[in-house]
Formats: C-alpha cells, structure tokens, sequence
C-alpha cells in the first residue's frame, strides 16, 4: 500500500479474525462503494489454540480479498504486547502513514485482554499521531473519527450499517479462518470453534437488522455526539448511487 493511499476507514484487530468477527460487511460495503478500506492485525495471532501464525496470516489474506480490502499484519507479539510507548510510537508511525479518516476499533470491555489493551492502545496511539512535535517517523495525521464494535454481550449500538447487500461475502470472509471456526473434530476444541460462537454473530447481525428493519446489519459504537464523520461514512456506505 502507497505511502500517501489516505485510507476512508482502517478496521484494527489484535488477531487474524478479529476484524471479521464484526465488522466484515461494512468493509465489503466500502469496497463496493470505491472507498479505501484496509484491515490492520497487531499481531499473527500466533499464541492461538489452533493455527500456526503461517497458516493465519494465509487465511487472514484471504479473507481480506473476499472483502476486497487490504490488510496488513503487524509483528506485535500475541498476548504479549504492552500500552509501552514502543509499541505505540509503531502504530502511531502506521497511522500518520496510512491516514484513516475514520479508524474502527476493538470492543473496549471484550472479554480478551488483547482486545481490550488493543483498544486502549491504539486509542491513544490514533490521539498522538496528531501531535506535531510528538517524536515519531511520518507525518502527524490523527483520524476524523473513531468508532468501535461490540463484544459477545452488547449493549445498546450507536450506529448500525444495513450490510445485507454483502452477507454473504461477509460471511465467507469470515469461514476463510477455517482453522479458527471450522468444525473439526481433529483440532483441540475452543470457544470460537464452538457452533454457537458462529450462531452469536449470525444472531447478533439478525438482531441489529431487525432494528433497522433490513436481513442483516452490524452495529458500531462512538463517542456522543456522534462524529460528522461517521455519520457521513454511513450515508457513503448504505447509498447505492
Ligand atoms: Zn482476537
């Protein structure tokens, strides 16, 4: 990805998946629209019960070109990685490189400590970016907005996308992780491989459409009053013109 690509929205995961967990439709969306979309992973998710930080980082390419977004994948180390100023002076120099207008995160309260610490990171990495005098490679650049999904448990969504138009893209973006979802008695077995893990996102996706009254949709979380910015990307997102 070119040095000056100033990307529309840039999804951050702290695993291969993460992004494809939630927000798979609203990025397919993007791409049909033209937009600049790209997934950014911390980490190859290479402490995972299953796969290899090979074989993720192959499914996880895959997945983005179902999608047709880009993706790149840090070498942060899973479950390992600190709100330590080194690794936020990396994503800050990733961020003034390829300047997301609006940057979506992890669930702030997820259950997984990586999401959790990936948010709080790259929340404050997306603020100091911004800053001119701050001491890092690029030029400053902060995002117009930022926005973030939702755990298992969910409370009350600020903004949902109607991403019925690309269900079923989404969704095999999302089984392109075969060695994290697929049902296969032969690997250890693991809360995301559970089939109900797959019903939660297909049910949630439900949920939310039945709120906006279309098949499926996914919901997305921001400050209030919510950004200009987001409520533009929306209007972007769901005008088919
Ligand atoms: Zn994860």
């Amino acid at each position: 990805m070119s040095a000056d690509s100033g990307l529309d929205i840039l999804a951050l995961g702290a695993h291969p998946d993460d992004v494809e967990v939630h927000v798979g439709g609203l990025l397919a969306l993007a791409a049909n629209r033209g937009m600049k979309a790209a997934i950014l992973d911390l980490t190859s998710g290479d402490l995972g019960t299953r796969g290899t930080a090979e074989t993720r980082r192959t499914e996880a390419q895959e997945a983005a070109r179902i999608l047709g977004v880009a993706r790149l994948v840090m070498d942060f180390p899973d479950g390992r990685f600190t709100e330590d100023e080194a690794h936020r002076i990396r994503l800050m120099a990733e961020i003034r490189r390829l300047r997301p207008r609006v940057l979506i995160l992890p669930d702030p309260e997820d259950r997984h400590p990586d999401h959790r610490r990936a948010f709080r990171l790259a929340q404050e990495a997306a603020y100091y970016a911004g800053l001119r005098n701050y001491p890092c490679p690029g030029v400053p650049w902060r995002p117009e907005a930022l926005a973030w999904v939702g755990g298992e448990n969910p409370g009350r969504p600020d903004l949902l996308v109607d991403v019925s138009a690309v269900w079923e893209r989404r969704m095999a973006a999302f089984d392109a992780f075969g060695s994290q979802f697929a049902q296969d008695p032969s690997l250890p077995p693991t809360r995301i491989a559970h089939p109900a893990f797959r019903r939660g996102v297909l049910g949630r996706a439900m949920h939310w459409g039945s709120l906006r009254l279309c098949d499926w949709a996914e919901a997305l979380w921001c400050e209030r009053p919510v950004p200009l910015a987001l409520t533009r990307l929306l209007a972007r997102l769901e005008d088919p013109s």
